[in-house]
Order: structure tokens, then C-alpha cells, then sequence
């Protein structure tokens, strides 16, 4: 006798952690490789010595400090443990079994999974020939049973950005009773030419159906703690924190946080070098002859194709352990001049060996 499961879990694939090697730089998880700030790791000590009390649920301070960065309210912050449970919960919110969850593919691996687990229906919209989000096709895909879409700017794994006048055009066309999901989990790292360039608070503003999503893991350099947000109309947050896990927002989580904002300037200022950085990669990448998207973000995506599988082998033979999708790409952290030139010499070496 087996336990009764719900049965469309069978269709899920189950999650197959990243091989770990010791020694191997890591590149697969678009981590920082610096720790956290001195005042940041000074808050984390002082509140691990009252770590016996439950978190504060309501995460008051942490929601204070966001909504006075963007000069909302705080009954238009949610907090969550890091932005995929927002993500999660967005879908948990809007759409149940039959209802459409749509988004550019390929892009962020949970949206289908999450959709799945909800028993939604994943609508799957392919990206434009530059890897974009192709947003006149998403809007022309919405149904009536569509009840939320995702937007992934930069889009992970190419980290391609969409036109400020197309996300315009696609938010008039979207109807008000459909949530759109922004999420820029990468946001600190664009540097938008004139065209790209938009306020996602400002859009919140005109468009009530619009959650802009963002998170503490990448350029803030929290992944370990786990800590998301989203900027919302109240009445899409009072729904989020329904559903919201109590004190799933730990302490250290939230204390950190804080922090990070207070020290907003000096993490701001680390993604200078991580873009330097970027360019140096993707014009080296280029100038090898090898298909390199146009990245706002702190990765490359390389589009191998069938070669994709070779690639991320040799990769991990040098220790470099890269983010490989079958059949489609590989995406590659960048961090550190030193990081990147043990990815760079790989692939030289990779090319070299097929000659
Ligand atoms: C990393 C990432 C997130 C957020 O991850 P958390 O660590 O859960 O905050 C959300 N969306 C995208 C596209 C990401 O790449």
C-alpha cells in the first residue's frame, strides 16, 4: 500500500540539487561571491542572541524601511521567503486548477513548476529571435482564463530586458482583472540604454494589476537567508499575506535585510565591477565567434543549442560548474575578474579541443 499523493504531482519533476565539486567555481546560481557588509553580519550576531522568540510575523521594520525606499505605503509591501515563494503564492492567489498562468519561455524554471503544482496550466510563450520576452505575443495569448503573467526583466537565463514602449503598450493591453508579475530579481544590475529605461514603481502606480518583484538574494548578497519582496496594490498584498507561511521570514532574514538597506549606496556601488565585468565577458565570448545574448544581468547566456551538453561537461572536467538547459543553453554567473577568467580559459580550452 502506497499513500494517496494528488495525482498531478506525477507530471512535476522533482528538483535535482547542482552537483557540488569541491574546488570548482561555481558560476550556476548568479551568487555574489563577496559576504555580507561588516554592519550586516554585525546586525545578523546581535539578533542571533535572541533567536529563543519567534520572528516578528508582520515583519514591520523590514516593510517600514521598503515602502520608504520607493515612497509607497506599507499595505503596498509583501515579504517573503526570497521571491519565489511570492511567486508561488502570486499563483496561489490568481489562479487554481484550469485557469492559465502565462510567460515567455525559456525563462525562470518555477513559473511552469509552480503553475503545475497549483494545477494551473502553464502557458508557455516563446522568446523573440534575440532572446527577449516577446510581449505583443503574450498579450495576444491572454485568454479568459488567463489570471496572472510573468514578466522576467532581465529575463533569466538570457538576461535580455525588454523596450520601456513595449512593456507600456503590453501593460495597456493586459485587461485590469490579470496580475502582472515583474519580476526583477535582477534589477540592480541593469544599466538600460534610453529605450529600456522605466520606473517600475511609476508603472505600479498607473496599472493596479501590476507586482513588481524583487529580492535580496542576488545583488545583496543574501541568498542563504532567504528574503523577497513585492510592491503591489493592497488589495493583491492583503491576498499575499493571507497565504503567507507564518513567520516564514526568519529573523536573522529580516534583520539582515534592514540592514542591507541602510547600506543601500556601498551594495549598489558592488555591481559597478560585476557589469564591467559583464561587457569584458560577452565581447570576449563574442569575439570567439560564440552566440551570446545581450545580458542586463549578472550572468551570460550562451545559446549552444545541441552543443550545450558538450559544453557544460568540459566545463565541469575544469572545474567550472556552469548552468547548463538541454538542448537550449548554458547560463554563466559573472562575478570576479578572477572567476571569470577560470570560465574564459574553459572555453578556450573547449574550443581549442574540437579544433
Ligand atoms: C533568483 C531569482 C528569484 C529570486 O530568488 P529568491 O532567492 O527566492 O529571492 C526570482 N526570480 C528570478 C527570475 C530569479 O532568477
Amino acid at each position: 500500500m502506497t499513500p494517496i499523493l494528488r495525482s498531478h504531482l506525477e507530471s512535476i519533476p522533482a528538483y535535482v540539487p547542482g552537483r557540488v565539486i569541491p574546488g570548482a567555481v561555481k558560476l550556476a546560481s548568479n551568487e555574489v561571491t563577496f559576504g555580507p557588509l561588516p554592519s550586516v553580519a554585525a546586525a545578523i550576531a546581535e539578533a542571533a542572541g535572541g533567536l529563543n522568540r519567534y520572528p516578528d510575523n508582520a515583519m514591520v521594520e523590514l516593510t517600514e524601511t521598503l515602502a520608504k525606499k520607493f515612497g509607497v505605503t506599507a499595505d503596498e509591501i509583501a515579504v517573503g521567503c526570497g521571491s519565489v515563494i511570492l511567486c508561488q503564492n502570486l499563483i496561489t492567489v490568481t489562479a487554481g486548477p484550469g485557469d492559465e498562468v502565462l510567460f515567455g519561455w525559456r525563462s525562470f524554471e518555477m513559473y511552469p513548476t509552480a503553475t503545475q503544482i497549483a494545477g494551473a496550466v502553464p502557458v508557455q510563450v516563446p522568446l523573440t529571435g534575440d532572446d527577449t520576452f516577446d510581449l505583443s505575443a503574450m498579450a495576444d495569448a491572454i485568454t479568459d482564463r488567463t489570471r496572472l503573467i510573468f514578466v522576467c526583466n532581465p529575463n533569466n537565463p538570457t538576461g535580455t530586458v525588454v523596450e520601456a514602449a513595449d512593456l507600456e503598450a503590453f501593460l495597456e493591453r493586459v485587461p485590469p482583472t490579470v496580475v502582472v508579475a515583474l519580476d526583477e530579481a535582477y534589477a540592480e544590475y541593469v544599466r538600460p540604454s534610453p529605450a529600456q529605461r522605466y520606473d517600475a514603481i511609476q508603472l505600479h502606480r498607473r496599472h493596479r494589476n501590476l507586482v513588481v518583484l524583487r529580492t535580496f538574494s542576488k545583488a545583496y548578497g543574501l541568498a542563504g537567508l532567504r528574503v523577497g519582496y513585492a510592491v503591489a496594490d493592497p488589495t493583491v498584498i492583503e491576498a499575499l499575506r493571507k497565504v503567507h507561511v507564518p513567520f516564514s521570514v526568519n529573523t536573522l532574514a529580516q534583520v539582515a535585510a534592514t540592514a542591507c538597506l541602510r547600506a543601500d549606496d556601498e551594495l549598489l556601488a558592488r555591481t559597478e565591477p560585476i557589469v564591467a565585468e559583464r561587457v569584458r565577458v560577452a565581447a570576449q565570448l563574442r569575439a570567439w565567434g560564440l552566440p551570446v545574448s545581450d545580458s542586463q544581468a549578472n550572468f551570460v547566456w550562451l545559446g549552444l543549442g545541441a552543443d550545450t551538453a558538450e559544453f557544460s561537461a568540459a566545463m565541469t572536467d575544469q572545474k567550472v560548474i556552469v548552468r547548463a538547459f538541454d538542448g537550449d543553453g548554458v547560463r554563466v554567473t559573472v562575478t570576479d575578474p578572477h572567476e571569470n577568467d577560470a570560465f574564459l580559459a574553459a572555453v578556450r580550452a573547449w574550443m581549442s579541443a574540437r579544433g
